[in-house]
């Protein structure tokens, strides 16, 4: 099961991905993740990511078709993947679809969670991050057991640089300009599921248990 979540920043698409990615037995590939995974150690990688994430920008396509390519093509991802945060433009949904032929294969789903703009900046406000182990939580919706503290490892939660307003409000210029697009692109490909994204996590949860089957 090849899937791939749509959706604007913060609509919940990685808290979604995981349920999906734990109940369906397959990996949860974020490019987000791998971004901030690389920064934290120093790469060149997370270098160049930096510049552009911090300003609420896309990362250039170049930089990141190749490592999930290179990502859905370990054995790990051979019964298939959720992928989340990618892809966020048509040329790297082409990529995707070329790089899907050539293993024999497609996308099976495209869930686009759906949330108003209104609701966005609130979320984000809200969420905090564990860069160590990539959990995510909301500080009224999914808050820690311990606060400000990762349930999972134990990490302090931080505020992501990019989750601040004047950020966040680029990031949603970016989406509805680069990434929105990619909503007709996967209807036309007879594969769009949308979930209201509005509703609780977990009733947004069961809609797409509903549309992936038990
Ligand atoms: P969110 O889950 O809030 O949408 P992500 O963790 O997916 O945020 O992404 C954070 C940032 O990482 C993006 O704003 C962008 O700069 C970069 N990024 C992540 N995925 C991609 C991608 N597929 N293409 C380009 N940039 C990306
Ligand atoms: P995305 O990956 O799309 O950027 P996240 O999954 O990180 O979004 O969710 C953004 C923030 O909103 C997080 O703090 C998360 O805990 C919270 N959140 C996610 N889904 C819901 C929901 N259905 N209702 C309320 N808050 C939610
Ligand atoms: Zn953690």
């Amino acid at each position: 099961m090849k899937i791939i979540m749509l959706g604007a920043p913060g609509a919940g698409k990685g808290t979604q991905a995981k349920k999906i990615a734990s109940k369906y037995g397959i990996p949860h590939i974020s490019t987000g993740d791998i971004f901030r995974a690389n920064i934290k150690a120093g790469t060149e990688l997370g270098k160049k990511a930096k510049s552009y994430m911090d300003q609420g920008l896309l990362v250039p396509d170049e930089l990141t078709c190749d490592l999930v390519v290179d990502r859905i093509s370990q054995p790990d991802a051979a019964n298939g993947y959720v992928l989340d945060g990618f892809p966020r433009t048509i040329p790297q949904a082409e990529c995707l679809t070329d790089a899907l032929k050539n293993l024999g294969g497609q996308v099976d789903y495209a869930i686009d969670v759906d949330v108003p703009d209104e609701n966005i900046v609130n979320r984000m406000s809200g969420r905090r991050a564990c860069l160590k182990c990539g959990a995510t939580y909301h500080i009224v919706f999914a808050a820690p057991k311990s606060e400000g503290i990762c349930d999972v490892c134990g990490e302090k939660l931080v505020l992501r640089d990019d989750d601040r307003p004047e950020t966040v409000l680029n990031r949603l210029k970016v989406y509805h300009d680069q990434t929105q697009p990619l909503i007709d692109y996967y209807s036309k490909a007879g594969v769009l599921k949308t979930v209201d994204g509005t509703r609780s996590l977990d009733e947004v949860f069961s809609e797409i248990v509903g549309i992936l089957g038990e």
